[in-house]
């Protein structure tokens, strides 16, 4: 047998019962490999189960408002592909009749749908004889292939995509790009693949050859860059202050507690009294520290210095109008009320540990 048809077989018989694998519509496939971008699929069916179970397709998604989309998807993280997905239902629905486009070239055309999200659509759903390459199909092929140069640069994304366009069976590409993908999940994982349980072992040549650890070839590696933040957590008359992102950028529109960069030489505490004034124009001292919180991005890891402030004004009216600089919309609200708001993770896991705190009991 061919290493073709080994692994669509081998998918046939191992393939793991995910939702989206039932009815892949191209609604169900894309949100499906939106989430799965950045997403291992366990984690990401979870999120895919109760998204489609509010917004079972486009004409639903497209009519949502923006902030209940949000709030599906926080936790995931990158709310662009929210935002894009959003966008893409909106533009689905008002398409005169209604229906997913049908080339690859109109997939790929349609917001935050890149080569790889527009070929799995394109092969998974609409079973058009499509390569759909993304991380794990480059590994596997790196190693079966012994593909010798940085897979992430331009040479090596090339030999890749070659490669799957030339070993793609036609009219079956949806089960062995999926074989492909589960393969590099389930089996040949980055660090200490199961070759003993690989279809196609004897036919790799990385395994041959005893290279598998060095493939695939790697670019050097990322910078990852710290940055402080101090985090103002203001209350007042037992309300918090929240404000919600101005669109765009990573964090676009979620909501968030007021604060910033500590700049070089400042004390956190006073970074939060500052960005607290310069974003709203309340003037508040620090009630008490809340902790450190840390959290890890793609480039960069960001140290959270949070704390709960309360206005340095005694006479403060309930519920007062910032002047805001950062953002454009705010709320007083309980803490209860956090919760069916979107926050970014960072914040997200502030608010957890307040609910635990006593003082806000
Ligand atoms: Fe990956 Fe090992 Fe299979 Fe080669 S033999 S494809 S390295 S699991």
């Amino acid at each position: 047998m061919s290493f073709t048809s080994r692994l669509v077989s081998w998918y046939e018989a191992n393939r793991r019962p995910l939702p989206w694998r039932e009815n892949p519509t191209p609604y169900r496939v894309l949100v499906s490999e939106v989430m799965l971008q950045q997403t291992q699929a366990p984690r990401a069916a979870v999120y895919f189960q109760r998204f489609v179970d509010r917004f079972p397709d486009f004409p639903s998604l497209a009519e949502a408002h923006p902030d209940e989309v949000l709030k599906l998807w926080e936790g995931l993280g990158y709310y662009s592909r929210a935002r894009n997905l959003h966008a893409t239902a909106k533009i689905v629905a008002a398409r005169e009749d209604g229906a997913f486009p049908c080339t690859y070239e109109a997939i790929a055309a349609l917001p935050g749908v890149g080569p790889y999200t527009a070929g799995a659509v394109a092969a998974l759903a609409l079973g058009l004889d499509h390569p759909a390459v993304d991380a794990n199909v480059e590994r596997v092929l790196s190693r079966t292939h012994d593909i010798d140069v940085p897979i992430k640069e331009r040479q090596g994304r090339e030999r890749v995509r070659e490669l799957a366009a030339a070993l793609l069976p036609p009219g079956r590409a949806g089960d062995f790009f999926q074989g492909l993908m589960e393969l590099g999940e389930v089996v040949c994982r980055p660090k200490n693949p199961d070759c003993g349980l690989c279809p196609v072992a004897d036919l790799c040549q990385a395994r041959h050859l005893d290279i598998v650890a060095e493939r695939p070839v790697r670019t050097k590696g990322k910078t990852i860059t710290p940055i402080t933040v101090a985090t103002a957590v203001f209350r007042h008359q037992g309300l918090f202050f929240i404000q919600r992102r101005r669109p765009g950028g990573a964090w676009g529109n979620l909501w968030e507690f007021p604060g910033g960069r500590v700049e070089p030489g400042e004390a956190p505490e006073d970074a939060a009294v500052r960005e607290l004034f310069e974003e709203t124009g309340f003037t508040a001292r620090i009630e008490a520290p809340l902790g450190v919180i840390r959290h890890g991005y793609t480039t960069y890891r960001v140290t959270l210095y949070c704390y709960l402030l309360t206005p340095t004004d005694p006479g403060l009216p309930g519920r007062p109008e910032p002047s805001l600089t950062a953002a454009v919309e705010s709320r007083w609200t309980s803490l209860a009320d956090l919760d069916g708001l979107a926050f970014p993770a960072g914040h997200r896991k502030l608010i957890d540990s307040m609910r635990t705190d006593l003082r806000f009991f």
